[in-house]
């Protein structure tokens, strides 16, 4: 049974300790300061006689620290204090936010996942108002701006009995239990600071449904950092004031779809003259006549509208292509020229890599390829030759 350092001291960070046993992946020894998985905290990490611990469990009484070379004998344990820090402040926070969550609105907390970004608690409501959020987030600092104290213990279930718990403990022997001076009690094996104000601040960074996302500690003040470092990349973008961002990004938004409308509209209307332009020149190869163009900057919509005006007159083929964006392809001919397009139009395609299909008379496609020439070259003399032209 390996004893475990970090309950009586969760500052703790060097140590003896003796190798009394070795597993496959690491050793078991007869102290330690390393906190295992478990409680919805993550493991220490640190060295071992100079060794990475990567990973640290616990096999029923005793605690395994994977390692990544053997270690035996007496053993030095330095277990790395930033990580450690920064799962105290998650975890405390934690407590300290869901017993906010009871006061402010009686929301229990049904689970707590300590991610590597942000650690969100799930609670036991379909979901909570934003008020309740604020007041819950407000009252949990003033608990740890009141620097409060921090106990924790092994109690028998008797004396657990006696304990303001905020869930009943779990069935066993001995419960330990981490009690914040009037206001949290709970069950817990994790590692908690000797005072509230150690968690720093705590900070909620969304809410989905009845999952609420948050920070504490130092994460919240990098986290507060890039969202002052958005605003103000925002804030010159816009060239706004802060509180302005939202409205102007609205605006903006607007002024941005209807700038899209007017561009379409345009480029119909443009498409309409170009197709009346390119059939009045088209060279006529004795059965039709083709209009072959490669468009920069121009996508497959545009084709579509510029090969239905050119078909609107008899004997046309158009032969088209655009680069806007993805490589595209149109292929058209009027209701009077007999021939299939399709499978010109998968021959054309294959020289950019593309996909696409229609109608025997209409028919288009796109693809990440660049050579849009070359597919029109192939097209217009699949088409001449199949016309016999
Ligand atoms: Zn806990």
């Amino acid at each position: 049974m390996t004893e475990r350092l970090y309950y009586d001291d969760p500052y703790l960070t060097r140590f003896e300790a003796r190798v009394v046993r070795a597993t496959p992946d690491g050793v078991v020894l007869d102290r330690t300061a390393f906190y295992p998985d478990g409680g919805g905290q993550p493991h220490d990490t640190g060295t071992l006689n100079g060794v990475a611990v990567v990973g640290v469990r616990e096999e029923g009484d005793d605690i395994v620290h994977v390692v990544a070379q053997p270690v035996e004998g007496e053993v030095s344990g330095v277990v790395d204090w930033e990580r450690r820090r920064d799962h105290m402040q998650q975890h405390h926070g934690q407590h300290l936010l869901s017993e906010a969550f009871v006061r402010v609105c009686g929301a229990e907390t049904e689970s707590f996942h300590l991610g590597s970004e942000t650690s969100t608690i799930e609670l036991g409501a379909a979901k909570v108002a934003p008020v309740d959020v604020e007041r819950a987030e407000t009252l949990a600092n003033m608990v740890v701006f009141e620097n409060r104290a921090v106990e924790s213990g092994f109690f028998t279930p008797e004396e657990a009995k006696g304990r303001p718990l905020r869930k009943p403990p779990p069935a066993g022997g001995r419960i330990r239990i981490v009690h914040v001076a009037d206001f949290d009690c709970s069950a817990c094996c994790g590692t908690h600071p000797r005072r509230t104000g150690d968690v720093g601040f705590v900070m909620v960074v969304g809410v989905e449904g009845s999952r609420v996302h948050f920070v504490c500690g130092l994460r919240g003040l990098k986290y507060a950092r890039g969202n002052a470092a958005s605003v103000r990349g925002a804030m010159a973008k816009l060239s706004c004031a802060r509180e302005d961002i939202v409205a102007s990004v609205g605006r903006t938004q607007e002024e941005l779809v209807a700038a899209r409308k007017r561009l379409a509209a345009a480029e119909r209307a443009l498409a309409g003259y170009q197709a009346k332009e390119l059939a009045a020149a088209a060279p006529s190869t004795g059965k039709v006549r083709l209009v072959e163009r490669l468009f920069e900057e121009k996508d497959g919509k545009f084709l579509q509208v510029l090969a239905n005006g050119i078909i609107e007159q008899p004997g046309m083929v158009a032969v088209l292509g655009g680069t806007g964006g993805a490589s595209s392809v149109a292929l058209a001919r009027s209701k009077d020229v007999a021939i299939d397009l399709r499978p010109v139009l998968q021959e054309a395609l294959a020289a950019i890599g593309g996909k696409g299909g229609g109608a025997p008379h209409f028919c288009q496609g796109g693809g990440e390829g660049k050579d849009v020439g070359g597919a029109l070259r192939i097209a217009r003399e699949k088409i001449l030759a199949n016309l016999g032209a």
